[in-house]
């Protein structure tokens, strides 16, 4: 992934959220009466917490994508792999 600032490679990582974020519209903290929001997918609650993320060091910018869990696709393709040993497993008994 290019950095959309400075379009450098941006290094791939895992953000832990501990305590899953918030997110609240425009950049007056507690003015406007607005609410803050649950961002989808960053909550922390029976699974591991942490989300794929980019980071660009030369202009300090990080970038995730919410709302899908890491831990489903790495758990789809765990189910998926022990899938195949159990077929694998069948194969060698005949
Ligand atoms: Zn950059």
């Amino acid at each position: 992934m290019r950095c959309p600032e400075c379009h450098a490679l941006m290094e791939e990582g895992l953000l832990p959220v501990s305590e899953g974020l918030l997110w609240s519209k425009g950049r007056v903290v507690g003015g406007g009466g607005g609410m803050a929001e649950d961002v989808p997918g960053t909550h922390a609650v029976m699974r591991p917490n942490r989300m794929a993320g980019w980071r660009c060091r030369k202009c300090h910018l990080i970038l995730f994508r919410y709302g899908e869990s890491w831990d489903t696709d790495k758990k789809a393709q765990m189910l998926a792999a022990a899938e195949n040993q159990a077929e694998e497993a069948v194969e060698e008994e005949s």
